[in-house]
């Protein structure tokens, strides 16, 4: 099966072609850093890793945009409750999301654009929209959309604007989809604002939240380029506003593929800060969870499908990940053919079928589980061919490459693993002195060798 993705703009599955031969584009709508990132911005973040990964593991050459919303409604309110300047909270937060990214195990975007840093861009780009008549001045030096000029507008969410009550204009960043309106881009300087403001030719104030992401993905990406991803919460207002104020560019196309991840729930209800129902990454390391666990527990449901996080789940991914690790080690504890040749099982073909079908993680890892437990039942019966320890090796490291779920192993030196497999093969033959010399030698070396029933096991002392 080719690679497909569910395009939420066209509803259907796409076969994903790059539009620049092995290049791609990814912008993805990063955190707004007014407080500590929860579980279900995570779910999305993970989501994105694992589509990331997924393509690197193909062979693209990703360049990763994810922007930090350093300036909205919510960061200039926190700045404001808290009586600090804004760059001192948004320093605050986004240096812990990014100790968060690094913990969970998610590959670094390429670039982490700031919405503050980008200012001139986003007035060059709501200079054009005025330009061209798409969006207008109010006498307050704000400026707004006018999505009346869009006749398309409400494409993600399938509304039609002739069928809706479309009320006055919207200054606020985020509002429902059964209330469409002319929405902001530039907003003038309130007495709220404090000093948050920058000049403008409409006079003082700052971007409106939709204009920062498509000025930041289009400085960094071009007009045109592949992936734009986020959660469904982004779909409406935030990236349907970004398809229509890239009208300017009318005639040429923008994103070729929006993905969105479902919600990540907690108790049936969606979790948010605002709702106060949700656990941070620091809460959850405080309740002993590893990446690893959340990592599973995020990766195992499709990411089109809302999954619960819950705390009594814990136990049964541990288990999980322990098969993993242990089924890992009991591999690379033998000496593999010195070949590099990529030769995988079969099933490999049927796992890289599932995740070219939009990801299909669970079908996926039914596959991978599935075969782990024939070798291990193959090793079970000392089957274990060199070409079979090879293919084997190779599954397991495109399964890491892809999932991350193994913690940080062990590396035995190749010089170790020969010693325990002449003493292995020693104890075989009856040569006990043999064995046990082999076995101080190994221990001279800092790894002591356990004897277990399903073979030995080699251990840094
Ligand atoms: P924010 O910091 O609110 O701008 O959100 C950052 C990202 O997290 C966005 O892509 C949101 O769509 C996503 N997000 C927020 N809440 C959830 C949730 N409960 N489940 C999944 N994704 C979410
Ligand atoms: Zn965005």
């Amino acid at each position: 099966m080719p690679l497909c993705f569910y395009n939420s703009l066209s509803r259907k599955k796409e076969i994903f072609k790059p539009i620049q031969n092995d290049k791609v584009g990814l912008y993805t709508c990063g955190p707004t850093v007014y407080d500590e990132a929860h579980i279900g911005n995570f779910r999305t973040f993970i989501f994105e890793d694992l589509l990331k990964r997924y393509l690197l593991f193909r062979g693209y050459n990703v360049f990763h945009v994810m922007n930090i919303t350093d300036v909205d409604d919510k960061t200039i309110n926190r700045s404001r409750e808290e009586h600090k300047p804004l760059n001192v909270i948004t320093k605050k937060y986004s240096d812990q999301f990014f100790k968060d990214l690094a913990w969970l195990k998610i590959i670094p975007a390429n670039v982490y654009p700031r919405a503050t840093e980008h200012i001139p861009g986003m007035i060059q780009m709501i200079s054009q929209l005025l330009d061209k008549g798409y969006a207008y001045k109010n006498d307050d030096g704000s400026v707004y959309f006018n999505i009346g000029c869009d006749p398309d507008y409400g494409r993600l969410v399938r509304i039609k604007l002739s069928e809706q009550r479309v009320t006055e204009r919207m200054d606020n960043d985020e509002y429902e989809k059964d209330e469409p309106q002319d929405f902001v881009l530039w907003k003038s300087k309130k007495k709220d604002d404090g000093d948050v403001y920058w000049d403008s030719p409409w006079g003082p104030g700052r971007p409106g939240w939709h204009i920062e992401c498509s000025a930041m993905s289009i400085q960094y990406l071009g007009e045109h380029f592949d992936l734009h991803c986020g959660g469904v919460d982004n779909k409406f207002p935030h990236h349907e506003n970004e398809i229509a104020q890239s009208l300017y560019l009318r005639g040429k196309p923008f994103v070729n593929f929006w993905l969105h991840s479902e919600y990540l729930l907690v108790e049936g209800r969606k979790m948010s800060k605002s709702m106060g129902n949700y656990y941070r990454i620091t809460d959850l390391r405080d309740m002993g969870f590893s990446a690893e666990n959340i990592r599973y527990q995020l990766l195992s449901g499709h990411y089109r499908t809302k999954i619960i996080f819950s705390s009594a789940k814990k136990y049964q991914a541990d288990k999980v990940l322990h098969r993993l690790s242990d089924f890992k080690e009991r591999v690379t504890q033998n000496e593999l053919i010195s070949n590099d040749a990529l030769i995988f099982p079969n099933e490999f073909h049927q796992f890289c079928s599932a995740l070219n079908d939009d990801l299909d993680t669970p079908r996926a890892f039914a596959v991978y589980f599935d075969w782990m437990k024939k070798v291990n039942k193959k090793m079970d019966r000392s089957e274990e061919s060199p070409e079979l320890l090879l293919e084997t090796k190779n599954f397991i490291d495109a399964f890491e490459n892809i999932f991350g779920l193994l913690p940080q192993m062990e590396i035995i030196p190749p010089e170790i693993i020969s010693l325990a497999k002449l003493r292995k093969e020693a104890r075989g033959k009856g040569d006990w002195a043999i064995a046990d010399g082999l076995r101080n030698e190994i221990e001279k070396h800092g790894f002591v060798v356990e004897d277990t029933i399903k073979g030995y096991k080699i251990k840094k002392v």
